[in-house]
């Protein structure tokens, strides 16, 4: 059965391409009927933030994209944090080791630095520490065996480096990019073991895939120039039977095209790059995320989804189950993707636009008692109805509909100075008395058959005067079903206004 993982680092905010990776396996394990693990790779210690494992679980919460198994919900194949697996490693290096592929290295900072401007002075473009340079360096492919054994036994500081072949083509296959071919001197001894007794990414990464037993490793593109390390790692550990499938996600760019999406692409332009509102607990650097902008989840699993995946329809809004049911690795394309935040807007409003008016009043009302003001369910429910498909944001419905419980003290000049005449005056005089007489209930129907009869009772046609009555009533040209407005207003409040600005 389908195994897949999302293996995060804690090392800040989880970014929004972190998030697609994730939702991307889980997709895939609820289509196939396989499960979707989270492991936290936390051996980089240096660079672990307190609080990110937290913020990890409660975004994939938030939109309702839990792994089943996981640090705090293990499973059979925990821990489920590589720094409690700490002890599982070593016996993998040594077996590499013993087999021939791998080897300790002693050398010190200065002595690879030192290596590294030689070859910088004789202009390698890469320094690398290889099957050419190794040579030269302290390590147990050099030094004596008796040498070797009297460092262990001393306690010296020691890394072991896989030892990557001189001439060979590394080939894998890669389920959206198909065939990808490296050639072996291209490629380093990277550090699998660190002298601190941690493994590094590429060691723990593969045991763990291989004991936790991953079918499928969906992952960003980043991460595909490490994969034929890996598929060397699986090979040497003689795991190459059941080694894992790779889908690498293609990169997202910036909304302009050109390149990488940043952090900073998006505090520029104002966008939230993060599921969540995140503070760095060592920084105290703030970022604004989704969730808090006023995105609902169903709008950003649906934009998450789009970034370099299409059902191959015409088909735009997916509930979280049509997503599982559309979902394949086939249909994800193999070129970037441009981040438009504009998307994401679009997907706003379409579920706004499907929330109930009492989820949406509640809201208001909210933000209402916020501002200190009071109303009812009932009519912040038929507010949030009329407001709900003029807002890309639940908070907007509360700053766009102002008016409905403010009366407007001023009136915007501009419609005022080209609709406000004696005819709108006369309609509106006899408004008031329309509504004085007028003693059943006060539905949208009524207040526009009172208004009616009152153009009509003063000669006028109720079209040209009807901007310069919303003025009247709203201070503002344009806005919400005026009808609506003023039944949920009410006579009382109505007349009031009216009053305000004939005076
Ligand atoms: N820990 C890596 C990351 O932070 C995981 C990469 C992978 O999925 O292999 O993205």
């Amino acid at each position: 059965t389908v195994r897949v993982r999302f293996a995060p680092s804690p090392t800040g905010a989880l970014h929004i391409g972190g998030v697609r990776t994730a939702l991307y396996n889980y997709l895939f394990a609820r289509k196939t009927g396989g499960k979707f693990l989270l492991r936290i790779e936390d051996t980089d210690q240096a660079r672990f933030v307190p609080g990110a494992e937290e913020y990890i679980q409660e975004a994939l919460a938030w939109l309702g994209i839990s792994p089943e198994e996981s640090p705090w919900h293990p499973g059979d194949c925990g821990p489920y944090r590589q720094s409690e697996r700490k002890p599982m490693y070593m016996q993998y290096a040594l077996d590499l080791i013993e087999k021939g592929h791998a080897y300790y290295a002693f050398d010190t900072a200065e002595e690879l630095e030192a290596m590294r401007e030689r070859l910088t002075a004789a202009r390698v473009v890469s320094p690398q520490y290889n099957s050419i340079t190794r040579t030269q360096m302290k390590n147990s492919l050099t030094l004596s065996e008796e040498e070797v054994k009297t460092r262990l036994a001393s306690g010296e500081p020691y890394v072991i480096r896989i030892k990557i072949p001189r001439k060979e083509e590394v080939r894998l296959h890669d389920m959206i990019r198909g065939w990808v071919v490296v050639h072996s001197s291209t490629l380093d001894d990277k550090v699998l073991m660190k002298s601190d007794g941690m493994p590094t990414y590429h060691l723990a990464n593969i045991v763990d895939d291989h004991l936790m037993k991953i079918t499928h490793v969906i992952r960003g593109e980043e991460w595909l120039p490490s994969a034929p390390l890996h598929v060397l790692l699986y090979r040497y550990l003689g795991w190459e039977d059941t080694m894992p499938q790779f889908a690498h996600l293609p990169l997202l760019l910036k909304p302009d095209g050109n390149g990488k999406l940043s952090k900073r692409d998006a505090e520029k332009q104002g966008f939230p790059i993060f599921p969540m509102d995140w503070k760095d607990p060592v920084t105290g650097e703030t970022a604004m995320g989704f969730r808090e902008a006023g995105y609902l989840p169903e709008a950003v699993l649906n934009f998450l989804a789009f970034l370099g995946w299409n059902p191959g329809d015409e088909r735009e809004l997916f509930t979280l189950d049509e997503l599982v049911e559309a979902f394949s690795i086939e249909r994800i394309g193999k070129s970037g993707t441009k981040f438009d935040i504009n998307k994401a807007k679009w997907y706003n409003e379409q579920y706004l636009r499907e929330k109930t008016d009492a989820e949406l009043g509640a809201f208001l009302k909210a933000d209402i008692e916020k501002d200190g003001l009071g109303i009812s369910e009932d009519k912040a429910a038929k507010i949030a109805h009329i407001m709900k498909d003029r807002v890309t944001f639940p908070q907007d419905i509360w700053r766009d509909s102002k008016f409905m419980l403010i009366a407007p003290t001023t009136f915007d000049q501009e419609v005022a100075s080209k609709k406000w005449n004696q005819e709108a005056v006369s309609v509106l005089t006899q408004y008031i008395e329309e509504l004085e007489g007028y003693t059943e209930e006060f539905s949208p129907e009524a207040a526009k058959a009172l208004i009616e009869k009152a153009a009509e009772t003063v000669g006028l046609k109720l079209g040209k005067v009807m901007q310069a009555v919303r003025l009247a009533v709203t201070g503002m040209g344009g806005g919400p079903d005026l009808m609506a407005v003023f039944s949920i207003i009410g006579k009382e409040e109505l007349t009031k206004r009216i009053k305000f600005a004939l005076q």
